[in-house]
């Protein structure tokens, strides 16, 4: 049969030629480069010099809008630090020490996994997870201290089970469900739960919650039935002698708006990381935003007028401008739908980001004419972008990001990927 060489692939050719020599040169070659760079020189090399793209928390707005929140309860309600979905991109670890540190009493997490990080971090503060967990992971709970909320008959009585075998308690926090419809016990079956649940001897109701759907809304309606079937539940577990724990149902928006529902806990989320729950928000509480996205300039170049830029060729260049090029894209949390919407910060200047958002890159454009008092940029390899944040007078927020593609800065922080090194100021 004819070998033929494909595209100047002449591999066939050496077929009877010893193999092995090709792989011995590679073994020398790898004990060659374990030699020349040593392991603790190569890992000094830091995330952000491994990659020019990075997120950077600022700890001391993590530190301060717990404060801030702390200034808006009253006297001897505590506060719980949400940090679910890895402090809501900010990274959970570094977020729930800086804001225990702050004054918060106790964590939330979404997960099983979200709270084994904490405690694999060393964290010994009181963490709930917000949903009840599969059965399966009792002796995770149990083995590490981690609480639970509940609204199944048959999690708690197996959750009771497994801890009465070991001699421990089962504490938990009951879910009520008073109008979101998401999860929990409904406010008016609360009787016929704890009915079915309270015989058991190592089950310790520790607190009692619920979620509101609207606490973010002007309309006031649904709220205010939200909060009246809680109460009517809270008063008739207590006329049937049940202590109901720590009483807790305010998240950020509530926290801030509505101080006569705080009870004896609220639970702190978006606004711990300095984004406003809501408009009317604005005007009440002072908060930091805690993350900006920062990147440096990879490629730059001077593209002929009319040429396209990115797939699609969508955007083409007006010949007076240079394209510069910062390696992050929509695999990084920076959304495809932000094509050609968005303004990088370069040199306290807004640019347009322009053409297709890639899965690992993006470009934007500098204009290069001369105008009024404006300071001619001239963008080269290694400069420091801000995708958001503050620089001088220029400022972008994760909320006109999120407003930008139409959905909620929430989504927008915790989009942000783990292929973001954080770096903590
Ligand atoms: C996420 C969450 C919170 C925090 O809400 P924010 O609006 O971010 O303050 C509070 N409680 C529950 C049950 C949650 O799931």
């Amino acid at each position: 049969m004819q070998e033929e060489s494909l595209n100047g692939f002449t591999g066939f050719a050496r077929k009877n030629q010893p193999q092995f020599q090709y792989s011995r040169d590679q073994e020398a070659a790898q004990v060659a480069a374990e030699i020349a760079f040593e392991d603790a020189s190569l890992a000094a090399i830091p995330a952000w010099d491994r990659r020019w793209a990075w997120l950077e928390i600022n700890l001391e707005a993590i530190a301060h809008n717990v404060v801030e929140a702390k200034r808006f309860l009253r006297p001897g309600v505590k506060l719980m630090a949400v940090v679910k979905a890895d402090g809501y991109g900010h990274g959970a670890v570094a977020c729930a020490q800086k804001a225990l540190g702050a004054g918060a009493d106790q964590l939330g997490v979404a997960t099983v996994d979200e709270a084994l990080a904490l405690r694999e971090a060393g964290i010994t503060a009181p963490i709930l997870i917000l949903s009840e967990p599969p059965i399966t992971a009792v002796p995770l709970l149990l083995a590490k201290h981690i609480t639970p909320s509940v609204y199944t008959a048959e999690f708690a009585l197996a959750y009771a089970e497994e801890a009465d075998r070991h001699n421990m308690k089962a504490p938990f926090h009951l879910a009520l469900n008073t109008g979101m419809n998401r999860i929990g016990v409904r406010a008016e079956d609360v009787i016929a739960f704890e009915q079915q649940v309270n015989f058991h001897r190592a089950l310790v109701q520790e607190g009692t919650f619920t979620h509101f759907a609207t606490a973010d809304s002007t309309d006031t309606i649904d709220f205010n039935s939200q909060v009246r079937r809680f109460i009517n539940a809270i008063s008739a577990l207590r006329t049937a002698g049940v202590d109901p724990g720590v009483v807790h149902a305010a998240n950020s928006a509530a926290l801030f708006r509505y101080p006569d529902v705080q009870f004896d806990m609220a639970r702190l989320g978006i606004a711990m990381y300095g984004c406003h729950p809501c408009e009317q928000t604005r005007g009440l509480a002072d908060l930091w935003p805690a993350m900006e996205v920062k990147a440096r300039i990879t490629d730059v170049k001077t593209v002929p007028m009319s040429e396209g830029v990115s797939y699609g060729l969508r955007y083409r260049s007006p010949g007076s401008v240079k394209i510069c090029t910062v390696p992050l894209g929509y695999a990084d949390g920076l959304s495809r739908a932000l094509s050609g919407k968005w303004d990088f910060i370069l040199g306290g200047q807004l640019v347009r980001q322009v053409g297709t958002i890639c899965m690992d890159q993006c470009m934007f454009e500098v204009d290069m004419r001369s105008f009024g008092s404006r300071v001619r940029l001239d963008p080269q390899v290694g400069d420091v972008v801000t995708i958001v944040g503050r620089e001088g007078e220029a400022m972008t927020t994760l909320t006109e990001m999120a407003r930008t593609i139409g959905t909620i800065d929430y989504e927008v922080a915790c989009n942000f990927s783990r292929r973001m090194p954080r770096v903590y100021k």
